[in-house]
């Protein structure tokens, strides 16, 4: 594992036909916890720490809901994601 120059976690995932592709470690964190990330989705840290990379400090978010949550810091934006989020788990 070693950190981007984006300061973000990475790591090599091998792949189920032996080839290995790079992944960013709290997407890496959030696909075994949660499930598949759907197209499109963000994985937030929710406090703001990109090196906390508990499955509990991630929330997957539709980039454009991200992007409005990064500009106004309404964090009631992130709550039906966070709730989906633990449906997601019970379900993995
Ligand atoms: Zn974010």
């Amino acid at each position: 594992m070693w950190m981007s120059n984006t300061g973000y976690l990475r790591l090599w995932v091998k792949l189920p036909n032996g080839t290995r592709r790079k992944e960013l470690y709290h997407r890496y964190v959030y696909n075994n916890t949660y499930g598949v990330i759907p197209e499109g989705y963000e994985v937030h840290h929710l406090d703001g720490n990109i090196l906390n990379n508990t499955p509990e400090n991630l929330v997957a978010i539709p980039v454009d809901i991200h992007d409005l949550f990064h500009s106004t810091g309404n964090i009631e934006l992130l709550i039906p994601y966070i709730l989906l989020r633990e449906i997601l788990k019970l379900e993995a």
